[in-house]
């Protein structure tokens, strides 16, 4: 039986390293549905290549831009906005959801795949952060299943016992550990943390990725989301969850064990092979990936994550032992400053005193539904959006 894919978010890094594989398996995988948000030109390269049924972009010019582009292909649905990605999420034809919209814009689409059922393949790592308590409810309660996208993520679950089920403790895991490649700016002197561009910021060492989640490499917010992520794939405290600095990101992340046996999974840095493991799960596909040359590569070096250098690491395990909506505000605040700090709005060594400051304005509550997020959403973004204007005339 083939997948039938609706692949949202298809323009960007993911996106196009998802058709990739997917172009390599025409026996296994169909496309259904491909969403952009204004790269039209790309997405209609996309559609002529992988011909879908459906295409989805942000919002009435882009559709008329796109269906101008592909006036001979008139069978070709061409819809916009929030309301349509949900419906090719959760479209009765899809069997399988490539979630790799980036940051809160991606979360109803991705809960909606989760409510349906779908076999959702998450690159999307803000919806979980945002969400998790949700969406892992949807997803027991539609009997959908979860595969991580993300390296670290997928990387455990591949060193996890086969069938382990949410919650270590019968599994004889002791703890899970995140690697971290330390983004470009492992070893800068913290006085040049003031003076970084944001051409500087997304210019990563190992991994070729989107703007946004660029800079949280560079401030290392990206693997304190991923912390949140992992709790919530995995059914684990913050405790029980580690990161460690390996500046080669050849080992994507391990799972030590109660008997002292660490399992990891090693490859080259490119996402195709996640990508690949989670569409073809459980079998193996080829993804396009060179063989890892350990020879070549020489030595692997560790250090220990440095929560001062970094202090959105810190931030973020903070709000996941605050729980409630303090994971949804740090998100919020974290997308409203990244955005200021990409337009030239604000400092890059200011990213995490935004974030902190606006998780001290907006204390924890409880929250078990999607209301509840929405709002420590939107009061996130707000209170970070006024630190940025206060911090404007001080910070540029
Ligand atoms: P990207 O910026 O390259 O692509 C983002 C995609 O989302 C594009 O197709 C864009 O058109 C679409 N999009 C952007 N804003 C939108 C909006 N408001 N509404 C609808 N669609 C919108 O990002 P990326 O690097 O591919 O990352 C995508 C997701 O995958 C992120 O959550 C990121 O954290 C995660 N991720 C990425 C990588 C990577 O290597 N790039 C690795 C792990 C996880
Ligand atoms: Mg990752």
């Amino acid at each position: 039986m083939k997948q039938v894919l609706s692949v949202l978010g298809a323009t960007g890094s993911i996106g196009v390293s998802t058709l990739d594989v997917v172009a390599r398996h025409p026996d296994r995988f169909e496309v259904f549905a491909l969403s952009a948000h204004r790269q039209v030109a790309k997405l209609a390269e996309q559609c002529r290549r992988f011909r879908p049924r459906r295409a989805v972009v942000a919002g009435p010019d882009e559709a008329h831009a796109l269906r101008a582009l592909l006036a001979d292909m008139p069978a070709l649905d061409i819809a916009h906005g929030p309301q349509a990605l949900v419906e090719i999420a959760r479209a009765p034809e899809v069997t399988t959801v490539m979630a790799a919209i980036v940051g809160a814009a991606g979360l109803a689409s991705s809960l909606a795949a989760a409510h349906a059922g779908k076999r959702i393949l998450l690159a999307n790592k803000e919806a979980l952060v945002m969400a998790g308590d949700v969406f892992m409810q949807a997803l027991r309660e539609s009997g959908g299943v979860l595969l991580p996208v993300d390296s670290e993520h997928n990387a455990v679950f591949q060193s996890l016992p086969a069938g382990f089920v949410r919650g270590l403790r019968c599994s004889g895991v002791r703890k899970l550990i995140l690697t971290a490649s330390g983004g470009p700016f492992r070893a800068l002197p913290l006085d040049r943390f003031a003076a970084v561009t944001p051409d500087q910021a997304c210019a990563h060492p190992n991994w070729s990725m989107g703007r946004k989640i660029s800079v949280d490499s560079a401030t290392m917010m990206n693997k304190g989301l991923e912390v949140i992520e992992a709790s919530w794939i995995f059914g684990v405290g913050a405790e029980r969850i580690e990161v460690l600095i390996h500046p080669e990101s050849t080992i994507h992340s391990m799972v030590q064990y109660e008997d002292g046996s660490v399992l990891a999974e090693l490859g080259n840095p490119d996402m195709r092979t996640p990508i690949a493991h989670a569409l073809a799960y459980p079998e193996r596909v080829a993804s396009g990936v060179a063989d890892l040359d350990l020879a070549a590569i020489g030595r692997l070096s560790f250090e220990a994550a440095d929560f001062a250098r970094f202090p959105c690491l810190g931030l973020a395990y903070a709000a996941l032992r605050a729980g409630g909506t303090a994971p949804a505000v740090l998100n919020a605040a974290n997308e409203e400053a990244v955005a200021a700090f990409l337009e030239g709005r604000l400092r890059f060594d200011r990213i995490a005193a935004v974030v902190e400051a606006s998780l001290e304005r907006c204390p924890a509550r409880p929250v078990h539904e999607l209301g509840g997020v929405m709002e420590a959403d939107a009061q996130g973004r707000a209170v970070a959006r006024s630190l940025l204007q206060d911090m404007a005339g001080v910070l540029s």
